[in-house]
């Protein structure tokens, strides 16, 4: 028996399914999950010592790779000032001033502990600021796990089929319009309909919780576009995509501006963390200028400021986001040859440093409809054979995939030659 073997075994006595994420119990893809104890640069290794080549980094936060000295250091002279106040730090005032130079639609921020903190705040401020109920999202988006959001979700939501899950009031889940991604026809239609009672539209603006799917032309622009002449938010939540596809996120890749925006992981460095903010006018119906309650006790960790920061610091270096851009390209690009050496009809797509493949004969997955046609258990093989080879990917068909600063060609060369003959395997069968 493995060492994650028995740490699983021992996990499932005291904690629901073994894990503190359902995503990370394996359900997608089955077997046991692997159990990690050490992680460095692009590499993860677990608890039997096997090194992996991480495509996962965390979830999207290790975007400059694990253990990066400037954040370990950066921690270390921290947590000998203190590890939390509960009152406010000058390195809160940097966080935030660095936030707004970096996403310049983001005239405040606050910060929190988790998306699924970032963005139920955003949608209450939403509700609050424009005095509606109703919000808009999109079929397989993940917003993390608020009432409001787990309605037809993405990601774990998804892989375990709950997309609508028990404990979620009706009442609550009524106001939630759930319409499909990319479909702009149907956005028109839902605002020519309850425009006016909608207070805002939330959405990821590159789909990464199922699989990864960029916006097709025009979307982006046309939600803009309907909020603007139904006086609803148009919400970004570039929890993933943030300082990811780009370094002022998906919001500068595609030209639109949102008027809030929600981010984490990126932003902590692995570290629990949070943020949302926008507007100035919006903004300012936080409490205690405004009233839309909202708190944390731990909001605005010194620790996490500083790791956050160190990582941003970095990550705004001339160049950083095209090197990260070209490597997915990369690894993109070479996933697509050798399926198609072997044979094995495929489909791979990058949007930055955040990457989707899909096991189809489409060349272009545009909606949850044509992902959910994906050919799952190819994914699965493909998964376990790859874990064998000794890289690791997300644990489910429906995540992104993530390419950290660390990754090297010859990483990346090494997980090509594993995929092709991961493919190879797959077709034998
Ligand atoms: N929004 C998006 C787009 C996400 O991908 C996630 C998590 N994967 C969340 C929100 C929720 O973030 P957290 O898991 O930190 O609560």
């Amino acid at each position: 028996m493995s060492r994650s073997e028995a740490l699983f075994a021992r996990a499932q006595h005291r904690i629901p399914g073994g894990v503190n994420s359902p995503v990370r119990a394996f359900k997608g893809v089955g077997g046991t999950p692997i159990f990690f104890h050490k992680a460095q640069g692009a590499y993860i290794y677990d608890e039997d010592e096997q090194r992996y080549v991480d495509y996962v980094g965390s979830w999207g936060p290790m975007i400059i790779g694990h253990s990066h000295p400037k954040v370990l250091d950066a921690i270390r002279t921290q947590m000998d000032l203190g590890l939390s106040f509960g009152a406010p730090t000058e390195v809160e005032i940097t966080m935030a001033e660095k936030v707004c130079e970096l996403v310049p639609s983001m005239e405040m921020v606050r910060m929190v502990n988790s998306g699924t903190e970032a963005t139920m705040s955003a949608i209450r401020l939403a509700r609050g600021f424009t005095g509606r109920d109703k919000i808009v999202k999109f079929e397989g988006c993940y917003h993390g796990h608020s009432d409001s959001l787990l309605v037809k979700a993405g990601s774990g939501a998804l892989t375990l089929g709950v997309p609508n899950s028990p404990g979620v009031p009706a009442d609550l889940a009524k106001h939630t319009i759930t319409l499909q991604y990319n479909d702009i026809d149907e956005v028109k239609q839902c605002f020519q309909e309850v425009g006016n009672d909608i207070a805002c539209i939330i959405v990821e603006p590159v789909a990464g919780n199922m699989n990864c799917i960029p916006p097709v032309e025009g979307f982006l622009e046309t939600l803009r576009e309907v909020c603007d002449s139904s006086g609803a938010l148009l919400i970004f939540d570039e929890v993933m995509t943030g300082f990811r596809v780009a370094l002022g996120g998906a919001q500068e890749k595609y030209g639109i501006t949102p008027d809030l925006t929600t981010l984490g992981k990126v932003i902590g460095a692995g570290m629990p963390v949070g943020a949302f903010g926008g507007k100035r006018e919006v903004m300012e119906h936080i409490s205690p200028l405004g009233p839309v309650y909202q708190a944390g006790t731990l909001s605005g960790n010194p620790i996490a400021m500083v790791a956050g920061l160190a990582a941003l610091d970095i990550i705004s270096e001339p160049e950083f986001h095209t090197e990260l851009d070209r490597k997915a390209k990369y690894l993109v690009d070479g996933l697509l040859k050798a399926a198609e050496r072997v044979g094995i009809p495929f489909h791979a797509v990058n949007a930055g440093g955040m990457f989707g493949f899909f096991f189809t004969e489409s060349n272009a997955i545009t909606s949850f409809k044509e992902m959910m046609s994906c050919d799952i258990e190819r994914f699965k093989l493909f998964f376990h054979f790859m874990l064998e080879e000794g890289v690791y990917l997300a644990p489910a068909a429906y995540e992104a995939g993530f390419i950290s600063q660390a990754h090297t060609k010859d990483d990346i060369d090494f997980t090509l030659m594993a995929a092709e003959r991961s493919f190879k395997k797959i077709q034998s069968l």
